[in-house]
This record gives structure tokens, sequence and C-alpha cells, in this order.
């Protein structure tokens, strides 16, 4: 029985509640009158329940859809303004005993070279990132409680976290490991992280069951409550994803929005940043696995519905997408993306071949983070590398009540122009720092408070003598 509040997966990710969603939404997603009306209630910015969003990615009139469209572009705009936050992913190891057949790394897989990093190792892949000029990692690591368990994690946050390296730091670790207890999630939060990330990969149960036949993530339950015990171990922000192309995308987008809803109705806050990664080719994975793989049109149509449905959680789109396909979505309601990327287990300090043949999946925008940034301040984003947030203790309800109020701008808008200044002090090549320094000149003048208008000429101009880590 569906039951939003239930801690048990079942109920609050009701595979009923779900099908009839889906039949409600089919038979009245040409219903224009309701389609006004649901996209009446979305142009107040406050968010669809999962039928009501459903409805939308479901309509396939063309005007309608280029209405959906226009209002999750109007809603970025207002929440996000232009900026884009960036950061890489760091895969420490790919042990993993697992078993999913959508990835490399489950353990049938007796040909991909494995390899855990160590402490030596790890500290130098983050200065070879934070010479990059990245803030922000994503931590990654397959499951593997002998070769990764919870103190590797906790020792690898804390090495990460202490390394100084010329002007570099690294300012939020977010750590997308397997589903864990209660116990471990708090050890986590005591260690400093930013957002805890899991992929659902699949609502359905019956798909997740065949698509995990090993290991532990095979308990679907265990899973799919990880993140009521990541926040009862006080984890204040959490990152929900599916993997698109495993299940059928309709049935995907309503489960994911129903654990939103689901955490907060237990919770009082809702997830952090939504991840949409599709299904991509990788080693030894059988190719009929991707019989639900979805197009661009479709894809894009889900990012705007997601960003409609949860105006004020992140989303975040990798390396996975082409540049093409990230410039469209980035319109549509991405206000995350990494840049940069390898999805190796090392890679960013020595890139080898023998490093990428260790990688979870083939990257399709391969360009440097100096590329990604020029291009982004190119089509008039200002690329940020904010971690402000966190380290104010703005997390959790905190952080949610300043987003819905739509005042995370006011906080946003200048921390992403004194990030950018940094890196382009500090990393960017001379053609993006003549786009930089432009861009941010341009910038200045739509900084509405006076007084921080004010303050952030100064912290600009105190970044080029050298001071660096202001922040509002
Ligand atoms: Fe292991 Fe994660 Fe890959 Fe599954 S998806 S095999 S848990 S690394
Ligand atoms: Fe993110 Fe907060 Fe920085 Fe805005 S001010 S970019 S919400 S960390």
């Amino acid at each position: 029985m569906y039951n939003v509040k239930s801690k048990k997966a079942e109920e609050f990710i009701s595979h009923e509640e779900i099908l009839e969603s889906l039949k409600y939404a089919k038979e009245n997603k040409n219903n224009l009158e309701l389609v006004d009306e649901i996209l009446k209630k979305a142009g107040e910015m406050k968010g669809l329940s999962h039928r009501e969003a459903l409805v939308l990615l479901l309509c396939d009139d063309k005007e309608k859809t280029e209405e959906i469209f226009k209002l999750a572009n109007d809603i970025k705009l207002k929440y996000y303004g232009n900026r884009i936050v960036t950061f890489a992913p760091l895969y420490l190891s790919n042990y993993c005993v697992n078993g999913c057949i959508y990835c490399p790394y489950h353990n049938q897989n007796k040909h991909i070279p494995r390899k855990k990093m160590t402490q030596e190792e790890i500290e130098k892949e983050v200065i070879a990132l934070q010479d990059l000029g990245h803030k922000r990692l994503a931590l990654e690591t397959g499951e593997d409680p002998v070769n990764n368990p919870i103190e590797y994690i906790l020792e690898s946050i804390k090495t990460i976290y202490n390394i100084k390296h010329k002007n570099g730091a690294i300012r939020r670790v977010n750590v997308n490991i397997a589903a864990t207890t209660v116990e471990n999630y708090k050890k986590l939060h005591d260690a400093g992280i930013g957002t805890y990330i899991l992929f659902q990969e699949t609502y359905n149960k019956e798909s997740y069951e065949r698509l995990h036949p090993t290991g532990p993530k095979h308990n679907y339950a265990y899973h799919t409550e990880a993140m009521d015990r990541a926040m009862e171990g006080g984890i204040d922000d959490v990152g929900l994803g599916v993997l698109f192309g495993l299940e059928s995308y309709a049935y995907e987008f309503t489960g994911l929005l129903m654990h939103a809803e689901h955490l907060e109705a237990v919770f009082g806050v809702g997830p952090h940043t939504i991840s949409v990664p599709r299904i991509r080719p990788a080693d030894d994975i059988d190719p009929n696995t991707f019989i639900n793989a979805i197009d661009d049109d479709i894809f894009t149509k889900i990012v705007a519905c997601i960003r409609i449905a949860v105006p004020y959680t992140g989303m975040i789109v990798s390396t996975r997408e082409s540049q093409a396909t990230r410039e469209k979505v980035l319109k549509l309601g991405v206000s995350q993306i990494s840049g940069g990327s390898k999805t190796s287990v090392g890679g960013y300090a020595e890139p080898s071949e023998e490093a990428e043949e260790s990688a979870q999946f083939d990257v399709t925008d391969r360009r440097s983070l100096d590329e990604v940034m020029n291009w982004l301040m190119k089509l008039d984003y200002v690329p940020s590398f904010c971690t402000a947030c966190y380290r104010a203790g703005r997390v959790g309800a905190d952080f949610m009540e300043i987003c819905k109020k739509q005042q995370i701008h006011n906080f946003c808008h200048p921390n992403a122009l004194l990030t950018l200044k940094e890196y382009l002090e500090d990393y960017a090549s001379p053609e993006t720092k003549t786009t930089g320094e432009k861009l941010i000149a341009k910038e200045i003048e739509n900084i509405e408070n006076p007084t921080i208008k004010e303050k952030t000429i100064e912290y600009l101009d105190r970044i080029s003598k050298g001071e660096r880590d202001f922040k509002f």
C-alpha cells in the first residue's frame, strides 16, 4: 500500500502507485485542459506531484512541450541564474563484490584491471585535480568490505581535505559509496562529507533484482532505504539518481519523484541533488542491457520535467553526455556538471592506457576543464567552484528554506564570481582568462545588493593580489 511517510521501500515506492500513475498519465497526457492546469500550477514554481509531472512528461502535444521547456528554463533562471557548479569524480577503487550486469566492475568481470589507490596515490591524484582547478570532488568506489571498508573511505577523505598544494584545496568531498549502516553514515557525516550520493539504478523491484543478481546490492529494500539511514545518521544533503535505460523511463521518473516526496515528507527536506545518468557502453556489458535506452528528445524532456517538479533540487549531468547534449540540458535545469573527468581508478596524475582500461564507462565529453570553462562562459554561463553553503552550515533544511524563498541567488552569484576569479588567477589558459575577466566585469553589474556588490569588488581585488577563499 502506498504510504509516502512509511519507512518501508515497497510502501514509499509503491509499485501499484507507479502503475496507477502511469495509467492516469497515459489516459490524460493529451487532455490539454488538464495539462494547462498543471502548467499553471507549475508556473508558481513550487513544484508538482509525481502524477502531475508524469502527465507533462508523457504529453506529446508539440506546443505544450515547448511550454514545458520554456517553463523549465524560467525556473532554472529564477532559482539558479546562469551559474553552473563544476566538479570532478575521483575513483578510489574498482574492487566490487556485486554483480550489477550493466557495470564493468561487476565481480564476474575477470579481465578488467582491478586497482585500489594507496593514500600516496590519492594524494598525487588530488594534487593533479587541484592543479586543474577543481575544488569539489565526488568520491566513487565499488562495494567491497575487504578492499574498500569504511575505514579506507574515511582515511581517504581525511587525506583529501588535508592536501594543501599551492593555492589549491578540495573544499567539498561528496561521496558515492554503497548503501551502508546508520553508524557508517554517522562516520561519513563526522568526516565532513558534502552530499551522500547513491543512485537507485532502477526503482522497479523486479528489474532491480534481475539486474543485481548477486552481492549485497541485490537487497532492494536495503538499497532503497539507504537515504533514510543516511539522514538518520546526520547527513543533511543526499543525492538521488537513476540509471536511465535500465527500465522504462516513465516508471523511473515516477519512482524518482516519489523518493524525493518521501524524503521531504519524513525529514522535511528533499534531495539536495538529482543526477540523470544514461546507460553507456562499457567493458563486458551485454548490449541487450540497453533495450530501454532513451534518445535525446526524451532525455531533455525528463530533465525539463524534473526541473519543474522539484525546482529547488540541484540537477547534475556528467561527462557521459556529449557536449551537444550538455548544452541542451544546461538550459533546461541542470545546475552542476563534471568537467575534465576520468572514470578510471587513477589517471589524473599520470594518464595512461592502463588507467583507461579500469574505467567504469566511456566518457563522451573528453574536453579539458579549461575547455569546458571557456565553453560555458562563451555560452554566457558563469562557471562556479563554490562550496560556501556546506562550509557555512547552510545545509539540509536550512539550505532548502533559503532555496524555497528564492534567496540562494544572493549567495551563489557573488560566490560564483569569487571562485571563478580564483580559477582565472591560478589555472586558466590566457584565452580563458580573458573571456573570464570580461564575464566577471559584466556580472558584477548584476549584483543587486549594494553592500554585497561592494564587498565582491573588494574581494575580487584581494584575490588578484594573492588572497584566497572569500565567501558569502
Ligand atoms: Fe559495483 Fe557499483 Fe559497479 Fe555495481 S555499479 S558493480 S556496485 S561498482
Ligand atoms: Fe552552492 Fe551554496 Fe555556493 Fe550557491 S552559495 S553555489 S548553493 S554552495
